[in-house]
C-alpha cells in the first residue's frame, strides 16, 4: 500500500516522477493537471470553467478541485493506493484533503517536497512548451507557487514531509526518492 502526497514547484519534475513511482508501486498516479487538461479537451463543464484559470497560471477555484478529488479518491483503483501529484496546492486544500482521507478511513505514508531552484524550473518549462509554458504564464505559475502552494509545506512540516533534491539527473531523483520513500517512518 503507498499513498504519496508530491509537492514541488512547478517544473521541478513532479509528474514524470510521480509517474515512475506509480508504475513501480503499482497504484494510480493522481495528477490534477493531467485531469483537469483532460476536462479542458473533453470540453466537460469542469475543463469549460477550469480553461482561463488554468491558461493564466492562476489556481482553478478550491471548490472544482476538491469536488473533482472526492469523485478520484472514491474510485475503485484509488482504494489500494495512489501518488498524488499537483494536490494540495494551498492550505484550505491541504485541510480539505485531510477530511477527505478521514472520511475514507486512509493515512498518507508520506509527503515528498521536491525541491529545485528556481532558474532550473524556469528552464525546464520553456523546453516543456506546454500551453500554459508561455514565459510570462511560468512567472506568474512561480508567484502563485510562493504565495499559495509554498504554505503547503509548512503545514505538512512536522507530518512525514520528506525533501527530495530535484536538481539531479532524473535516474538520481528516482533513486532518492524510492530511498527517501522506504526510509523507517511513523504513520502519519
Ligand atoms: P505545473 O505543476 O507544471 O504548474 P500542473 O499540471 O500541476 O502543472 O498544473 C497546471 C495548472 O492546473 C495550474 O497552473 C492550475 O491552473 C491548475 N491546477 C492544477 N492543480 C490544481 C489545484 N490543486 N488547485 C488549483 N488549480 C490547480
Amino acid at each position: 500500500m503507498t499513498r504519496l502526497i508530491f509537492l514541488g514547484p512547478p517544473g521541478a519534475g513532479k509528474g514524470t516522477q510521480a509517474q515512475i513511482l506509480a508504475a513501480s508501486f503499482e497504484v494510480p498516479h493522481i495528477s490534477t493537471g493531467d485531469l483537469l487538461r483532460a476536462a479542458v479537451s473533453q470540453g466537460t463543464p469542469l475543463g469549460q470553467q477550469a480553461q482561463a484559470y488554468m491558461d493564466q497560471g492562476e489556481l482553478v477555484p478550491d471548490q472544482l478541485i476538491l469536488d473533482m478529488m472526492k469523485e478520484r479518491l472514491t474510485q475503485a483503483d484509488a482504494a489500494s493506493g495512489w501518488i498524488l501529484d499537483g494536490f494540495p496546492r494551498n492550505v484550505p486544500q491541504a485541510i480539505a484533503l485531510d477530511q477527505m482521507l478521514a472520511s475514507l478511513n486512509q493515512h498518507y505514508d508520506c509527503v515528498v517536497n521536491l525541491d529545485t531552484p528556481d532558474d532550473v524550473l524556469v528552464q525546464r518549462m520553456l523546453a516543456r512548451g506546454r500551453k500554459d509554458d508561455a514565459e510570462d504564464v511560468i512567472r506568474r505559475r512561480l508567484e502563485v507557487y510562493r504565495e499559495q502552494t509554498a504554505p503547503v509545506i509548512d503545514f505538512y512540516s512536522d507530518r512525514n514531509l520528506i525533501p527530495v533534491n530535484g536538481n539531479q539527473p532524473l535516474d538520481a531523483v528516482t533513486s532518492s526518492l524510492k530511498q527517501a520513500i522506504q526510509a523507517p517512518k511513523q504513520i502519519a
